[in-house]
């Protein structure tokens, strides 16, 4: 008999060889119908594989990550199934899955494989899997797999079993189909109920531009039919959302090829907007006992060679600025926390005097590749909301505390209400990895994880997932469409007190190093608009949006008084402006739309003559006519975060 541990912690006896989908099966029938495979000892296994060992083991479905990815690399094997059948003589490259559903590298030899062929492959798919046909795994010698594939004559999977030992080489087949593969793998064909090709890109073998260029195939596959429907309206809302559209449309920043890709221009709304976010922060960052600073754009190579950021973004990166001076080199700045370093660094500090906390808005510089850069997420010249705290051991907890605070500050203020926060520890097998004294991060550990629950976050923990230098904490908030963005992170750091051998003087008179904290609620400007703009679809909050309100008078008979009351509206600090354009005023009224403008001010003759406004609301139709000091009382109520 073997001991199988469930994630509860309960522990149950099987026989010698059971399978994850009869530990199952035990447990219920309906679990055994859902189950895809199943994590074993850490290890995700097909549920069919039996189990020699006592182990601990977790069951996959649909609604795990493994489970789903596990789905998806499954499905690339049907797909490839699909397309040796209708283009026959393809040779394969690889199929993993991805993020959203799986791609394969085809090499289609004369073939121009296109959109026009998804319609076919997404059919011949759904047709094989109806046949259900079980992935069957079974190991294979080195001399058994090449002559498979010689035979075959697909040199790219010849290439791969060249790279792999012989004893450790598996094959699955499913149908007429067999690809060279170490698993897992879902039971059948009949589980992927909907397919769909996204679609095609061209891929070097191995990512090497020297190699033959593949085809790439993007697809997606889903157990319900139903569930590949809402995906696709998602899609679609996703795209009337992306940033990069509202971006333009918005007017609030652009990019020029002559000043260089991934490097953003913000037009005056962006920035006025940017401005509030920062006006925004720095009020609550003061209150929280920061302090500004301010420090350059550049310095010389030595600071990061000391800091360490030479060594792992100098050779991939902006390469040095030179100077007159034969021996002198100077690096845009990738991070800003050496300089912070230095700053702390400036005096000598007690114990009393901790902790200090310096906030700046730094732009970093970072060469990414071009294929990474995307719109106001992936960009070469950034600016983070960054902020280093100093303190003593004994402070992590009460920090931590206080910047998870300030987190959740701004996720209420910006309209983010669902959230959770990954906790990243060390592995605790492999302690040596690490920088920092074992008490040092026994004790900043526990004091992340007490610090989040008395803050009622919902966490997960994740052992191993910690940096070399030290634990921390990541938000993922979850945007309107249910889509899970990285944003705000907290990070523990014992590496850099050290490298810079920063000190403070202890209550015992002893030279002690300070726990140095990076943080940055918003993570960069640019990559939190841009999540900011898909996530409200460009409607801003009201405090936030570039202009709150716009007069639209009905002809310019009451231009003037239209003027009148946006002095009025200036004076109370409400910020807007007036469509005095010669158009009908339905036109005006779907421009104002379109621009997404809070509140729209109608003013006519009836409006003039009884000193009033009649107001629309964006989203909200009609609010009927009202004075001045009524409409001020409006925007008052709801700009007050
Ligand atoms: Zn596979
Ligand atoms: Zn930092």
């Amino acid at each position: 008999m073997i001991k199988i541990t469930l994630p509860d912690g309960s522990v149950r006896e099987y026989e010698k060889g059971t399978t994850s989908f009869q530990v199952a099966q035990s447990i219920s029938e309906g679990l055994a119908r859902n189950v895809l495979a199943a994590e074993i000892n850490g290890e995700i296994w097909d549920s069919s594989r039996p189990i020699n060992n006592d182990s601990s083991i977790k069951l996959l479905t649909w609604n795990d990550q493994g489970g789903k990815s596990t789905f998806w690399h499954s499905s690339a094997h049907l797909m490839a199934e699909a397309l040796e059948a209708l283009y026959p003589g393809i040779k394969l490259g690889i199929g993993p899955a991805i993020e959203t559903g799986f791609y394969y590298d085809i090499d289609f030899g004369d073939h121009q494989f296109s959109s026009d062929d998804f319609d076919k492959v997404e059919k011949k798919m759904i047709e094989l899997a109806k046949t259900k046909e079980e992935y069957k795994r079974s190991d294979v010698s080195k001399a058994d797999a090449i002559n498979y594939f010689t035979e075959k004559g697909d040199q790219y999977k010849l290439e791969l079993i060249d790279g792999l030992e012989d004893g450790n080489i598996t094959f699955y087949q499913q149908g007429n189909f067999t690809d060279l593969c170490r698993g897992p793998h879902i039971p059948n064909t009949g589980f992927i109920k909907a397919a769909k090709l996204m679609s095609v890109a061209g891929a070097y073998w191995r990512g090497d531009e020297k190699n033959k260029q593949l085809t790439r195939i993007y697809a997606v596959t889903f157990p319900k039919a139903s569930e590949l429907t809402d995906y696709l309206t998602l899609l679609e809302e996703a795209k009337k959302r992306d940033h990069r559209k509202l971006g333009k449309e918005l007017e609030l920043f652009t990019f020029s090829e002559k000043v260089g890709a991934g490097l953003p221009l913000w037009l005056p709304k962006g920035a006025a907007l940017r401005e509030r976010l920062v006006q925004f922060l720095s009020k609550a960052q003061v209150k929280a006992g920061y302090e500004q600073v301010i420090t350059p754009h550049i310095a010389q190579k030595e600071l990061y060679i000391t800091s360490g950021h030479y060594e792992k973004y100098g050779k991939d990166s902006f390469q040095p600025i030179r100077t007159p001076n034969e021996d002198e080199e100077f690096l845009l700045k990738p991070m800003n926390c050496p300089h912070h370093c230095e700053i702390y660094r400036s005096k000598p500090r007690s114990y009393k005097d901790l902790p200090v906390r310096y906030a700046e808005f730094g732009t970093v510089y970072r060469y990414e590749q071009s294929g990474e850069l995307h719109g106001l997420t992936r960009v070469r010249g950034f600016t983070q909301d960054d902020a280093h705290l100093f303190c003593r051991p004994d402070q992590v907890k009460e920090e931590f505390e206080k910047v998870i605070d300030l987190v959740l500050h701004v996720f209420n203020a910006l309209g983010f209400e669902e959230y959770t926060a990954q906790v990243s520890l060390r592995d605790p097998e492999n302690k040596d990895k690490y920088i920092g004294s074992d008490e040092n991060w026994q004790k900043a550990e526990a004091a992340i994880i007490e610090a989040a629950a008395e803050k009622g976050l919902k966490t997960v923990v994740e052992l191993g997932e910690a940096a070399f230098y030290g634990p921390k904490l990541d938000f993922m908030v979850k945007d309107a469409l249910g889509r899970k963005w990285q944003l705000g992170t907290i990070q523990v750091d014992y590496n850099l007190p050290e490298r810079f051998q920063l000190e403070y003087t202890g209550s015992d008179n002893q030279k002690h190093r300070p726990v140095m904290i990076h943080r940055a609620p918003f993570g960069s400007m640019e990559r939190f608009v841009a999540v900011l703009i898909e996530h409200c679809a460009g409607n801003f909050p009201l405090w936030l949006t570039p202009e709150q309100y716009i007069i639209l008078p009905i002809s310019e008979k009451y231009a003037d008084y239209a003027k009148k009351l946006s002095e009025e509206l200036n004076i109370s600090d409400i910020r807007g402006l007036i469509d005095n354009r010669d158009e009908k005023i339905g036109k005006k009224i779907r421009d104002a739309e379109i621009k997404k403008i809070p509140f729209m001010l109608i003013v006519g003759e009836k409006e003039q003559e009884e000193n009033t406004v009649s107001v629309r609301k964006h989203g909200a139709g009609d609010l009927g006519s009202l004075n001045i000091d009524q409409f001020v009382e409006i925007i008052k109520k709801e700009t007050a975060i």
